[in-house]
């Protein structure tokens, strides 16, 4: 079986959340089930920071963006540590820029055209680099085009009669919605811009297009997969998702753990693992207290908190909760993360406002992450919706224990603190059900509770978390068995 993996986000070369993370291992996990894997990523100018020598190919192409022909090269290199190749497409006009998709909080205006040129030079790749594809596996909206070409551009043409497509659903929020107009950019006839295919409200919808064009659908968690044939989760798109429900499945993502590893993971004060946590996790709990400026204090309860500063992450409930009890609670709170300027300034204020509770860094920065997550006693995600959520894996090995909305990944991998649970030792963390500042605090008391009255309790949970294996190996075997069947279907058609 050849894959080609195509995503506009891949770890070390360019990321910007979670389907980075996925983009970087996943292929490498599947290295050893299928005969070959191929990644396909746009030559962003971050590619150039990972270190890795790349390679410029004399390969050159033109594709259709509009009435205008934009060209294209091809360069390469492999996903560190692995045979994997990824080939990165070229345009600096497109793709040279500060940021992946937007700057200062807007997007930037050409999103269509940029992503219409890549999906277009993923395909023309497949013939220039003689791939010999079974399967496309795309990824988000910025990858949704590419299953509607193939089928009405390029069935017809030899090499391409069978090849099937995956559409993964990273995160439902992101569509990739343009004027109507955008259309024309696309090349491809209006009689596609209806509301069975591409058109959404009057907008041309990328994601739309995926679900409906791809031979199979997944998404990252099996009960996101159910959220989202559904309102509020589906975005709107619940009812083109429910049409295809005999299609779509959810995946778990994985964690790499050769990346993030307490027991090998240089970023850290001090290294642990399942036998030597109770000594040196201190350790790097104390050197998160002084990076964060806060009072280095080892009974003060530490909630850590990673990531893009984004509606969807529950900053809003956070800031209640902080507003409301920081100033008679002995806990501190470590917050990392970048995103929309008003949590930015909010959060900004809150580490102001109580200097000796909140420490807040405004930045992204990997070493730091890794940080929280090891100096942290627990690690928050109230999310309004998480279609996996990668933080609480990495928690549970850095025996930080997760405190999370119950709601898509997070619902499948924290199993909540109850007599049952600790019983069975399934127990690895809190888990709230009602989107509200009352339940956020609540499930908090219940954890604090638990880490200052209950040690023995505490280091169940903790140990529960470290002793877990959610590596790649059983995700990728599931898409191993998930392409196997749609490669039949699509040979079948
Ligand atoms: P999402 O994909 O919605 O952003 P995930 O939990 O799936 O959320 O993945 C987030 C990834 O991005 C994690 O690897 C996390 O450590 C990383 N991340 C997010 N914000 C930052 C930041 N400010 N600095 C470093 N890493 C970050």
């Amino acid at each position: 079986m050849n894959v080609l993996f195509a995503s506009s986000e891949i770890y070390p070369f360019a990321k910007t959340g979670g389907l980075a993370d996925v983009g970087g291992a996943l292929p490498v996990a599947l290295r050893s089930l299928v005969d070959h894997v191929t990644v396909i990523l746009p030559a962003f100018r971050h590619i150039y920071k990972s270190g890795l020598p790349i390679e410029e190919l004399p390969i050159y192409f033109d594709v259709p963006v509009g009435g205008r022909i934009a060209s294209g090269q091809l360069l390469k290199s492999h996903l560190p540590n692995s045979d994997v190749p990824i080939y990165f497409v070229k345009n600096d006009e497109y793709f040279d820029r500060p940021e992946l998709y937007r700057e200062a909080g807007n997007d930037y205006q050409d999103n269509c055209e940029r992503f219409v040129f890549f999906s277009r030079s993923v395909l023309e790749a497949i013939r220039l680099l003689d791939l010999k594809v079974d399967l496309v596996h795309c990824n988000d909206w910025q990858t949704g085009l590419i299953p509607a070409y193939l089928n009405i551009e390029y069935r017809a043409t030899h090499g391409y009669e069978n090849i099937a497509s995956v559409l993964t659903i990273h995160n439902m929020a992101y569509q990739g919605n343009f004027w109507h107009w955008d259309m024309l950019l696309t090349g491809l006839d209006w009689k596609y811009f209806n509301m069975h295919q591409m058109e959404f409200y009057g907008h041309l919808n990328f994601l739309k297009t995926g679900i409906v064009f791809a031979d199979a659908i997944t998404t990252v968690s099996p009960r996101y997969a159910e959220e989202i044939q559904s309102q509020p989760m589906g975005c709107g798109l619940e009812g083109a998702l429910r049409e295809r429900s005999k299609v779509l499945a959810g995946i778990v993502n994985g964690v790499d753990y050769t990346r993030w590893n307490p027991a090998t993971d240089d970023a850290l004060a001090a290294t642990y693992d399942l036998s030597s946590w109770q000594t040196n996790k201190p350790k790097c709990k104390q050197a998160l207290q002084e990076e964060f400026n806060l009072p280095v204090n080892p009974k003060a309860p530490v909630i850590g908190m990673v990531g893009r500063m984004a509606d969807q992450k529950g900053f809003d409930l956070v800031a209640k909760v902080i507003r409301d009890r920081a100033k008679n609670c002995d806990c501190q709170w470590v917050i990392l993360g970048t995103g929309e300027p008003h949590h930015e300034a909010m959060l900004r204020e809150l580490s102001s406002m109580f200097p000796n509770k909140i420490g807040v860094k405004v930045e992204f920065c990997e070493g730091k992450a890794r940080r929280v997550e090891a100096g942290a006693d627990m690690f928050l995600m109230p999310s309004l919706y998480e279609p996996c959520g990668l933080n609480q894996l990495y928690s549970l090995k850095y025996g930080t224990v997760p405190v999370v909305r119950e709601t898509g990944g997070l619902a499948d991998t924290i199993t909540n603190v109850t007599p049952a649970s600790l019983e069975v030792g399934t127990a690895n963390g809190f888990s709230f059900r009602e989107y509200s500042a009352e339940a956020l605090q609540d499930i908090l008391e219940q954890a604090l509770g638990t880490y200052r009255e209950n040690p023995e309790t505490w280091k169940q949970i903790v140990e529960t978390g470290m002793s877990q294996d959610w590596s790649w190996d059983r995700s990728a075997q599931q898409y191993v068995e998930l392409y196997e069947k749609t490669i039949k279907a699509r040979r079948s058609m």
